[in-house]
């Protein structure tokens, strides 16, 4: 099984991704997750994707797309991912793809987190209070936000006419939600 979650930054898609992949026995990738362990170790990598996260830009796609390469390259990824944070832009989704390609696999879905915009950057600035995120400044919340709309977005429609997209109503208590996604999912066959 081999699938990507997507929606905006604070729509949940870290605490969902857990669940999903919990279910399939695949691990969960956050590029996110491993250039903030990059960070907080200080190795080359880290030092890189710094300057862009803290400003709340994207980590360019040539660093980021070898990183996830190296990642899913690993043992416990070869029967399938599920990507969290990642493909971001149209360059990540021809690299994703061929990366998949090269395995002789394919990607069976894609579950897209809807979400309501201002209640989103209030979950981030309460977040950015709990967990102190250098990159959840209001003035970068913002910037990330903006980022996705230009960026990201447009990536559902790329995805929509392959026919793999599950857009689910990420609003609501997170257990309603992972209901949501399981049923949709459920119509997808496992390979
Ligand atoms: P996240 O935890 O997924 O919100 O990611 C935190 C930050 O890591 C983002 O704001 C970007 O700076 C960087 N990042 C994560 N994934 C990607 C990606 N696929 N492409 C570029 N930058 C990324």
């Amino acid at each position: 099984m081999r699938l990507i979650i997507m929606g905006p930054p604070g729509a949940g898609k870290g605490t969902q991704a857990k669940f999903i992949a919990e279910h399939f026995g695949i691990p969960a990738i956050s590029t996110g997750d491993i250039f903030r362990a990059n960070v907080s170790q200080g190795t080359p990598l880290g030092v890189e994707a710094k300057r862009y996260m803290d400003a709340g830009e994207y980590v360019p796609d040539e660093v980021t797309n070898r990183m996830v390469r190296n990642r899913i390259d690993e043992p416990d990824a070869t029967t399938g991912f599920l990507l969290d944070g990642y493909p971001r832009t149209l360059a990540q989704v021809e690299e994703l793809d061929g990366m998949i390609a090269f395995t002789g696999h394919r990607l069976d879905a894609v579950v897209c987190l809807t979400v309501d915009q201002d209640e989103i950057v209030q979950r981030l600035l309460q977040r950015a209070q709990v967990e102190g995120r250098a990159d959840d400044t209001e003035d970068v919340i913002r910037r990330r936000q903006e980022l996705y709309v230009e960026q990201t977005a447009p990536l559902i429609e790329v995805y929509g006419g392959r026919g793999i997209v599950h857009q689910i109503d990420g609003m609501g208590a997170v257990e309603d939600v992972t209901k949501r996604i399981f049923e949709a999912l459920d119509v997808v066959p496992e390979s």
